[in-house]
């Protein structure tokens, strides 16, 4: 018998998952503010898998981490995570493995949803590409592996400039992506713009407005840059603005592909809605180590 564990430490929720013989067996939800309120060095983190491992029966192999953060070049210690207080500079690995006791792989959250997604897919490819438009916007590449660059700092599609954008970006700099193509910017259209539409209906009642067609294309181009760099086989686009009512997935997709070179990998590229599971990050985190670490693959 065969059991991993996956942790999604997210902004929000922090979500708990184990995976035993190949079955997902438990997962689990709590709010990531309480368990960093418990104490410096993850503790509430610890405490709670120690009670969701006791739940399982039987001691995890593995465990994998996903972060809301930047992680160095070994994927050990977080360089920044804006979005949750007592990361920052925190060696999670050594403090992981050493309250587990079992091998613990630490990657950024964006990349364990990414390898949820290609797994569910069937596919094994050798490049692909994650996008997924929420709050802000998440980027995974995979290049027979996750493509994490010299420094641990690859695929931030979100904080590529932008011409003609001004805003500051949470990461501080000027014009980048996210400052005009996530769910924050949608959110601040809507109160200068439909103060009467709830932002979940930005799609169904707007989506024929300039800014919001503008918003799309924005997109497909931000994509399509990706895709003309790595020469993907296969694309997953996700996240929250593509799960609103009516967003226009197959503009995107055709806007996307008109900008992709060609013959390839236009030609040939597939183009995948990505899961909204709620908790794909946490289980592509039991995959991952279930893969490396697994003796049935
Ligand atoms: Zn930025």
């Amino acid at each position: 018998m065969s059991i991993f564990a996956g942790i999604d430490l997210g902004g929000t929720h922090t979500r708990f998952a184990v995976m035993a013989d190949g079955a997902f067996v438990l997962s689990e939800k709590y709010v990531t503010t309480d368990l960093m309120a418990a104490g410096p060095k993850l503790a509430g983190v610890i405490a709670r898998y120690r009670e969701v491992a006791d739940r399982a029966g039987r001691k995890p192999q593995a465990v994998g981490i996903g972060l809301p953060a930047t992680l160095d070049a070994d994927r050990r210690v977080v360089l920044s995570a804006p979005n949750v207080d007592g990361l920052d500079g925190l060696d999670v690995v050594s403090l992981l493995e050493g309250a587990f006791g079992v091998p613990v792989v630490a990657e950024r959250d964006v990349n364990f949803q990414f390898f949820h997604d290609m797994k569910a897919s069937g596919r094994t490819p050798r490049v692909a590409l994650g996008v997924y438009i929420g709050t802000g916007v998440g980027n995974a590449v995979w290049i027979n592996g996750f493509y994490t660059g010299a420094h641990g700092s690859a695929a931030e599609l979100g904080h590529i400039p932008v011409p003609g954008a001004t805003g500051v970006c949470g990461c501080g700099k000027v014009g980048c992506l996210e400052t005009v193509c996530c769910g924050r910017w949608l959110k601040g259209w809507q109160e200068r713009n439909a103060p009467d539409t709830p932002i979940a209906d930005i799609f169904a009642r707007h989506g024929d407005h300039p800014d919001i067609r503008n918003f799309v294309e924005t997109a497909a181009m931000s994509v399509a840059t990706a895709v003309n760099i790595i020469d993907p086989e296969l694309v997953f686009l996700g996240g929250g603005v593509l799960e609103m009512p009516a967003f226009p997935f197959e503009t995107l997709k055709t806007r996307l592909l008109a900008h992709a070179r060609a013959p390839f990998p236009r030609d040939v590229l597939e183009v995948r809605l990505a899961s909204n599971l709620g908790d794909s990050g946490a289980r592509g985190a039991c995959l991952y180590v279930a893969g490396k670490f697994g003796t049935v693959q």
